[in-house]
């Protein structure tokens, strides 16, 4: 089936019959995630949603599947890009009379509301590059030498005055 993840559905239906579904999410469809995704070029890439909506024992729904995508986020370390690989697998529970998980009904709903939620639980508050190593080259001279960022220029600003002030006054 296509184009399920986007249209309200009725999952007590589709899990009777159960639905397997393979889409691809655009970001356009996930206003909420484009607003928490850094302005990066790249971060372009749909989220490839694999996913299976069944019945379980005592009346409860079952979806479960996987989700991945790449993004592009700013390390927080050097403000560097990092390529962020997302591989989420999940399993969300939906019964009628259960505090925990999520409360099912015969209202329709959007299970891509459910994937942009997923995907911004995996978006990293501090995301940082793994290792340090990575991180720019800038910010490593910086570390090893804290007067590596003082140039000629910068070191006396003053150097200039006397000669442009004049020595011996009028
Ligand atoms: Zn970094």
């Amino acid at each position: 089936m296509s184009g399920v993840l986007l249209q309200p559905q009725v999952l007590p239906a589709l899990a009777l019959r159960q639905v397997r579904v393979t889409e691809r999410l655009s970001l356009n469809d996930m206003p909420r995630l484009v607003e928490a995704l850094p302005p990066e070029e790249g971060n372009a890439e749909p989220v490839a949603c694999e996913l299976t909506v069944a019945e379980e024992d005592g009346g409860g729904v079952l979806v479960s599947g996987s989700l991945a995508t790449r993004w592009r986020l700013r390390c927080q370390r050097c403000l560097g890009p990092v390529e962020y690989p997302v591989d989420i697998r999940f399993r969300w529970r939906f019964r009628r009379d259960d505090e925990n998980g999520f409360l099912l009904s015969d209202e329709p709903m959007r299970l891509a509301d459910f994937v942009e939620d997923e995907l911004l639980l995996e978006l990293p508050q501090v995301p940082v590059h793994a290792r340090t190593e990575d991180c720019d080259a800038l910010v490593r001279r910086y570390s090893a030498d804290p007067d590596a960022g003082a140039s000629a220029d910068t070191r006396r600003p003053f150097a200039g005055l006397k000669d442009l002030l004049g020595d011996g006054g009028p």
